[in-house]
C-alpha cells in the first residue's frame, strides 16, 4: 500500500508546554513520551502521525498545533 503523504506538521510551543502529560494519553498511537534528559514531553515517530487533531484539541495550554506544510 502506498504511503500516505503528510498534510501537517506537528509542533509543541515549549513557551506553553508546562509538560502536563494529557497529550501522552490523548494520542492513539502513542506517539509523545516524556524525554528524562531534555525534561519535557516530545512528539516521536511523526510517521505515523494519522492527523487527527485530538491532541491539539485536548491540550490545555494550546501548545500543539498542526500546520499545514
Ligand atoms: S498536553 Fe500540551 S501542555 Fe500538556 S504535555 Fe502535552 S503539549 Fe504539553
Ligand atoms: S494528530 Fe492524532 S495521531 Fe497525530 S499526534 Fe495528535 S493525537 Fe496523535
Amino acid at each position: 500500500m502506498a504511503k500516505r503523504k503528510k498534510l501537517f506538521t506537528l509542533k509543541i510551543d515549549y513557551e506553553r508546554c508546562d509538560n502536563c502529560g494529557i497529550c501522552l494519553f490523548e494520542c492513539g498511537f502513542d506517539l509523545f513520551s516524556y524525554d528524562i534528559k531534555k525534561d519535557r514531553v516530545i512528539f516521536r515517530n511523526p510517521g505515523q502521525c494519522v492527523e487527527c487533531f485530538i491532541c491539539e484539541a485536548r491540550c490545555p495550554e494550546q501548545a500543539i498545533s498542526l500546520k499545514i506544510q
